[in-house]
């Protein structure tokens, strides 16, 4: 019997949509090259200490029991708890320009404060940017794209708010250097400023077991270790895939999450070129995790995650060196108001734009002495925004594009993947589907939102 659906990946929004269909009592089965689940949002143990890949905070923050917003669609959908993801909010975060602070939390009239006096001439047009934003109905799936940078350009007139503006925003969920689509400008403005951040405080593991289990229970199957190697086509429809073993599983329907360039690949029928969706994502990073032996708070560093650009203007594009120093992301995982008896180590992450060329390229004894020297130099720059914590270091973990593909398969490790996103999740085979980064909705809430909308829009049709 063929499977009502197969689904290409163990991420996050392979679990929504396959929980989804299994609710409904679709056969569905998951399938996942790698040995463990989670993709872009995995979790890893090294040398006797637990990491997530993915997760600096979680967008979207909302109180438990909130009716209204992403988070409480998503628990609702998938039949989840407050509980499974155990959020707590984040301290503070900032955005730190040369001579400029903006500081946020998970309320936004704090930031529109912080905006008024920061930048005084601003004010009206930043009044009318938080209109637009209201009335904006983001979450169309027609495709429809505008310049959020034209837009914002037509009620700021300083640069230097525009660009702190995008910082935080293209950070966390652009695929597009320099610009962002409007409705994803949105969707990341009021998943940050407006909403903000909150963390599981155990972390990714709880809630990526909460969702196998979840899934399992129902009656979805998950098979680890089952890289998909073609999908087979028929005409205008696919009838299952290969597996890299030879295995052939038969489905009436496919939903990837691998990527739109990466699914396209997969199929045994040549695409054009032309077509806009065979875009490679750009947009990449490099990160360091320090493991501590004390709290960042004890060191003074209370902020949650702190966006910071050292040059006179924003650039958020593939860098021509190996890594670009002149901006960066400094995360705090412990930085979150965690219960009283919560006990964890101390970390912080500090990310910075990769080069997804160079890393790709590298002669692999050159490797990890580069990894060791930009890893420092984005270091030094996050100094200058932190407390030296160096005497404090107990471990080192790097991770480069290089290790986004090869742990996931997106091209380029591009993290938000393609700049061209396909809202409705079609694509040239009448019964093969996109979720996930390249359908456009990003990051860990996105992700499952972009699993569950996918899964109601074509796979539960009556
Ligand atoms: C370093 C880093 C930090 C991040 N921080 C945050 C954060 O703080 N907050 C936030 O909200 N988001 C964050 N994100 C982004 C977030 O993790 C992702 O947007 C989200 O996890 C994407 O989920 P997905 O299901 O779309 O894709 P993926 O997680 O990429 O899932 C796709 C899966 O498909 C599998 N696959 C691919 N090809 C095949 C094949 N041929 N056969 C079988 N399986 C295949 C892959 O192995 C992968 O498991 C971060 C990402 C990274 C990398």
């Amino acid at each position: 019997m063929p499977y009502d659906t197969i689904i290409i990946g163990a991420g996050l929004s392979g679990f929504a949509a396959g929980i989804r269909l299994a609710h409904f009592e679709k056969s569905v089965c998951i399938l996942e090259r790698h040995y463990t689940i989670g993709g872009l949002n995995s979790f890893y143990r090294l040398r006797n200490r637990n990491h997530d890949v993915g997760l600096h905070a979680v967008t979207n923050y909302a109180a438990p029991g909130s009716k209204t917003g992403p988070l409480s669609k998503l628990l609702r959908q998938l039949r989840l708890s407050w509980d499974d993801f155990a959020l707590c909010p984040q301290i503070e975060s900032s955005v730190r320009f040369p001579d400029r602070l903006l500081r946020f939390n998970n309320d936004l009239e704090f930031f529109r404060h912080q905006v008024h006096s920061q930048f005084p001439s601003q004010k009206d047009g930043f009044e009318r940017l938080l209109s637009m934003i209201e009335e904006h109905n983001e979450l169309h799936l027609t495709g429809e794209t505008a310049s959020a940078r034209e837009i914002l350009q037509s009620v700021l007139t300083d640069p230097v708010l525009i660009d702190m503006l995008f910082c935080p925003l293209m950070f966390y969920g652009s695929p597009t250097r320099n610009d962002m689509d409007f409705s994803q400008f949105v969707i990341m403005f009021k998943a940050i400023f407006e909403q903000g951040f909150g963390r599981p405080f155990k972390g990714i593991r709880p809630l990526m077991k909460t969702l196998v289990n979840r899934f399992r229970k129902l009656g979805g199957e998950l098979k680890l270790r089952s890289g998909v190697q073609k999908i087979l086509t028929r005409g205008k429809r696919t009838v299952g895939v290969m597996l890299d073993s030879g295995e052939v599983l038969e489905a009436n329907n496919v939903l990837s999450s691998a990527g739109s360039l990466e699914t396209l690949q997969l199929c045994d029928q040549e695409v054009p070129a032309t077509d806009p969706a065979m875009a490679p994502g750009e947009i990449s990073f490099i990160e360091t995790i320090y493991s501590l032996d004390r709290l960042p708070a004890e060191l003074e560093h209370e902020q949650t995650v702190v966006f910071f650009n050292d040059a006179d203007r924003f650039h958020y594009q593939p860098p021509d060196d190996a890594c670009d120093v002149r901006s960066g992301i400094i995360c705090s995982p412990n930085n979150f108001v965690y219960p009283e008896d919560h006990v964890e180590e101390g970390r912080i992450r500090i990310t910075a734009l990769a080069n997804p060329g160079f890393w790709s390229d590298l002669p692999e004894p050159d490797y990890l002495p580069q990894k060791e020297d930009w890893g420092n130099q984005i270091l030094s720059a996050a100094l200058k925004h932190m407390p030296d914590f160096r005497p404090h270091i107990l471990d080192t973990d790097i991770f480069t594009p290089r290790t986004i593909t090869r742990f996931t398969g997106h091209i380029n490790g591009a993290v938000y993947g393609s700049p061209h996103k396909v809202r409705d999740g079609h694509t040239h085979l009448d019964n093969l589907f996109l979720c996930g980064t390249d359908q456009g909705f990003v990051g860990i809430v996105g992700a499952l939102l972009s699993g569950i909308t996918i899964a109601n829009l074509h796979l539960l049709k009556p």
